[in-house]
């Protein structure tokens, strides 16, 4: 039998649990800080009466991820393939840079959403994560690194498991645990329409990027099916709502394809999207794939899309690709052992 990892748990609701067992409901806080401040993965040495560590011991799991492997890149990435405990794979990376260390955590194992640039949407949908498997990922990565951001971009639609990633971000912006503030913690969404409305009902805090990827409806629909649900008018009326109500920025992320996201019709679709809006364009040059279709373009079509697109003062910066020897880079997670360097 699985048992529900006790990270999952909101304070409130460890409190009741508590306080329906018979225990004093002030022991969640102090459990709390246990599991999210002191980072503890086990029950041993906690500090509470020897029955109320056997309640918890019996109920909840305090470590729900097994490490199989750990893989560095020659630039420094990490990148960790974890099993959970019914064995499903679940890849975790962390970025650092010299000022910041980015952790990139999956909210699910495998995705059902079958965009066909990325790895793990061939690998389909083994199920979603719970908020304490999200959470743990970044608790690992602690143990090693002080974490400064943390990217909701991994293995997984996030918004397809809003429940769990809502609950991952309070806790990692709650002042008693993690106390990041919410510009430090980015969903990142394939373009569900409905869930970017409730992401607002919500007030999860983070920002919102989303994986624009090409900016007309025949090449975005070609490349993600879920452009076939909610095409681009959808998305920019969803988004365009968001940023009204919450009064931030979004981010889209661009992907850079030959023939098809870097040309001169391409860059002009995107200047019509991002020039009216309060958008700033994150574009990355298409990373391997096992799509023959989809290529790289030339670093030379990629300096006349940049400058084509900056000529009209919109603001594009292309980030370079991390982790791409490990397997680590976007759309790349799929439990593939190729080129895995273990260390
Ligand atoms: S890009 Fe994101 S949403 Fe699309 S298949 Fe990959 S993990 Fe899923």
């Amino acid at each position: 039998m699985k048992f529900q990892d006790i990270k999952s748990l909101s304070q409130e609701e460890l409190r009741l649990f508590l306080l329906d067992n018979g225990h004093k409901p002030y022991r969640a806080e102090q459990i709390r800080t246990w599991v999210f401040k002191q980072k503890m993965q086990t029950y041993e040495g906690l500090n509470v009466p020897a029955e109320l560590c056997h309640l918890l011991e019996s109920s909840f799991s305090i470590k729900s991820l097994r490490e199989e492997l750990k893989m560095q890149s020659a630039d420094g990435t990490i990148k960790w393939l974890y099993k959970t405990p019914d064995n499903l794979p679940v890849e975790t990376v962390m970025i650092p840079t010299e000022t910041r260390a980015s952790v990139c955590v999956s909210t699910q194992s495998g995705c059902a959403m079958g965009c066909v640039f990325c790895r793990t949407g061939s690998m389909k949908l083994n199920r979603s994560l719970e908020a304490g498997e999200i959470l743990e990922q970044i608790i690992n990565v602690m143990q090693i690194k002080q974490v400064t951001n943390v990217i909701f971009m991994g293995m997984g639609e996030p918004l397809m498991n809003l429940e769990a990633v809502h609950r991952a971000c309070v806790c990692l912006h709650d002042q008693k645990t993690f106390s990041m503030g919410k510009g430090r913690l980015t969903i990142s969404t394939s373009g569900i329409v409905p869930k970017i409305a409730e992401l607002l009902e919500r007030g999860t805090p983070c920002q919102l990027a989303v994986s624009l990827v090409a900016a007309d409806n025949e090449t975005r629909g070609s490349l993600m099916p879920v452009n076939k649900t909610w095409d681009l008018t959808e998305l920019l009326k969803a988004i365009d709502n968001y940023m009204e109500k919450s009064g931030e920025w979004v981010t889209l992320e661009y992907i850079l394809i030959k023939d098809k996201t870097c040309t001169k019709t391409a860059a002009k679709n995107l200047i019509r999207i991002v020039k009216p809006r309060r958008c700033k364009v994150n574009a990355i040059v298409l990373n391997d794939n096992e799509n023959p279709e989809l290529q790289a373009p030339s670093e030379q079509e990629v300096n006349e899309f940049l400058n084509f697109v900056r000529a009209e003062s919109v603001q594009i910066n292309i980030r370079n690709p991390r982790g791409r020897d490990i397997l680590a880079a976007c759309g790349q997670l799929s439990n593939n052992s190729l080129s895995k360097v273990a260390v």
